[in-house]
């Protein structure tokens, strides 16, 4: 493995067996050598975010250390949605499996492909929720808070509830 960077990366699926597509994507991040996987959290079932009336989502955040560049782990990840069969491409709308990379290192960029820090991470409790559980001194690098430290208004709660059943392939 070459350079080690550190990125955290959100999960979610609303669409067909939610829990298999999580597994299944994090078995693809694992099965590529440039990748490993320091942590997974819970998974948290959400309402639905944007468009309302589609299914909850699962929701889950996993940490790796990547030898891939930015925008190459953006590469494999569009990739890894793609092969695992996301059919839908409408923003918000429901999917079989949407990645996000939430950070990387504590870089700040944006160009017409990608921002990081994710734009909206601060905003999501669920993202924010399943984040705390495994980085919660992680400092968020745009504003310069702790995950732990960042407050959600409660409007914006969507997180109903961890599920029982744990991400535990990578282990
Ligand atoms: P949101 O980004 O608000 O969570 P979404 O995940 O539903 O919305 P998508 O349709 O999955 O949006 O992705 C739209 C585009 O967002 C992707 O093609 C990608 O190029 C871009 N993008 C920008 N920043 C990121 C990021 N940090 N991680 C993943 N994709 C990103
Ligand atoms: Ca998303
Ligand atoms: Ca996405």
């Amino acid at each position: 493995m070459g350079k080690e960077n550190i990125s955290y990366i959100a999960l979610g699926s609303n669409k067909g067996d939610r829990f298999e597509y999580l597994t299944r994507a994090i078995q693809e991040i694992i099965q590529d050598k440039n990748n490993i996987i320091e942590n997974v959290s819970s998974i948290y079932e959400t309402l639905p975010y944007g468009y309302k009336d589609q299914g909850n989502f699962y929701n889950a955040v996993i940490k790796i250390t990547t030898s891939y560049e930015l925008l190459d782990l953006l590469d494999l990840l569009k990739s890894i949605e793609k092969k695992l069969g996301r059919e839908n491409s409408t923003k918000w709308g429901p999917r079989e499996i949407d990645l996000d990379i939430l950070f990387y290192n504590d870089l700040i960029f944006s160009n017409n492909r990608i921002t990081v820090p994710h734009k909206e991470a601060a905003n999501r409790d669920f993202v924010l929720i399943p984040l705390s559980e495994i980085a919660p001194d992680l400092n968020h690098p745009a504003l310069n808070q702790k995950i732990c430290d960042i407050c959600i208004v409660e409007s914006e709660k969507t997180v109903i509830g961890k599920i029982q059943q744990k991400l535990t392939s990578w282990k």
